[in-house]
């Protein structure tokens, strides 16, 4: 094998990539090599702002340099115990995660489909041993149009087609009731159930959200039949709605609440469950585990990535600055717009059918130096790090009002 390290064409990179790669991503064709804040730069040197912050993992912004920092500094004395042995990051981690969000206790992963998965364990177990729903009859109540991760459980209880077409069989207990309809919702509890699980504002789906007073109206369900409320806010949470977590907008507590993405500030694969001892301490050794959970490189990255949210106001921020992009965006005159919604810096706007799809205009957006993905065909989700200024936000208006004027 020969190895180059000389730089290649962008043609060269894609021309890899589609040769020896799977193909579960239909990229854009921007081939990136480096990146700060709110900014990254293609092979050509090209620069772009970054408008998808990796589906809200940069929520910090590209390379934040205290988080690289402790990364570095982390790296250099330990990388990985295994949870046979105790490490000094970890415990560290819990108290500032306990602090910060008011849980007791939190159960650390990697990716988010594993925190999902967890959460999906410990609400079964919980269902079992605490609520007496008779074993191996407990069922989970998700919603349509959900996004949780990719593993076969988590897609078991997808609705959309294109994540479940020929990988089943599918891991039962589950059952799906529509989004924001807390009628259907309630329809759908049994004795068995043990959990509910929602994203407060459906990110992948299109940056869908729910009725005001759904989530307090779940909480209320799930308190009346003895029911967990699941949260999953890794896309949503660390901020990015303007809030800690887009639960705290309705003043509601999920029982767990997963998190991930930003969790790390986009240097390394951090997910966790968080939760209550009377919950979360259900689980006893040998039940649960995972090689490179909770190792101290990636509690450090959290650690660190966490303080950067504290300490660099993200969250006030994002409410700001989401409220100005809105706004803005709200103003365009296009023929092509339907809508335009968000929360913070979670934005959606959303094409007509008649538009031809969401693809064509992330390419233009690409040309003009903002890069976004179009999510489900016919929304552009604008999700930019939050770290972003007024400034930014006007550099990038009039571009992507060009854009969305084409015909
Ligand atoms: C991204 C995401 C996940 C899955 O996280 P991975 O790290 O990709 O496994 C789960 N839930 C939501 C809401 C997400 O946005």
């Amino acid at each position: 094998m020969v190895t180059t390290n000389k730089q290649l064409s962008a043609a060269e990179y894609i021309q890899l990539e589609e040769k020896h790669g799977a193909h579960i991503y239909h990229p854009l064709d921007v081939v990136i090599s480096h990146g700060e804040g709110v900014w990254v730069y293609d092979v050509n040197g090209k620069k772009y702002l970054d408008c998808l912050s990796a589906y809200s993992a940069l929520n910090q912004g590209h390379v934040h340099p205290r988080i690289l920092e402790a990364m570095q500094q982390q790296a250099r004395r330990i990388t990985l115990t295994s949870r046979a042995f105790r490490n000094d990051q970890l415990p560290l981690l819990y108290k500032e995660l306990s602090e910060l969000t008011g849980y007791e206790m939190a159960l650390p992963m990697n990716s988010g489909a594993e925190a999902v998965e967890t959460a999906i364990k410990i609400a079964r177990k919980w269902a079992y041993r605490v609520k007496g729903v008779p074993r191996y009859q407990a069922e989970i109540i998700t919603v349509e149009n959900n996004f949780h991760g990719r593993t076969i459980s988590v897609i078991s209880f997808s609705t959309e087609e294109k994540y479940k077409e020929d990988f089943g069989p599918f891991t039962p207990g589950f059952v799906t009731a529509p989004y924001g309809d807390i009628q259907a919702m309630e329809a759908a509890i049994t004795p068995n159930t043990a959990a509910i699980s929602v994203e407060p504002i459906q990110g992948e789906a299109g940056v869908i959200i729910p009725p005001q007073g759904y989530l307090r109206q779940l909480r209320e369900l799930c308190d009346r039949h003895n029911i967990l409320l699941i949260g999953d806010e890794i896309q949503s949470g660390l901020g990015r709605t303007g809030k800690l977590f887009a639960f705290d907008y309705e003043e509601v507590r999920p029982d767990l609440m997963i998190i991930g993405k930003a969790l790390s500030g986009g240097f390394y694969p951090v997910s966790a469950v968080l939760g209550n001892t009377e919950i979360l301490g259900l689980l006893t050794p040998g039940e649960h585990g995972s090689t490179f959970g909770g190792n101290p490189l990636g509690a450090a990255i959290a650690r660190a990535a966490l303080q950067v949210i504290i300490d660099e106001n993200l969250i006030e921020n994002a409410a700001m600055m989401g409220e100005y992009l809105q706004e803005h965006l709200a103003e365009i005159n296009s023929p092509h717009i339907s809508e335009v919604r968000g929360k913070g810096l979670l934005v959606g706007v959303e094409l007509k059918p008649s538009a031809g799809g969401a693809r064509r205009f992330c390419e233009a957006l690409q040309t003009q130096g903002i890069l976004v993905k179009e999510t489900h065909q016919h929304v552009i989700r604008f999700a930019p790090p939050l770290i972003i200024d007024k400034e930014t936000i006007d550099w990038a208006i009039p571009r992507i009002r060009e854009v969305l004027s084409m015909p």
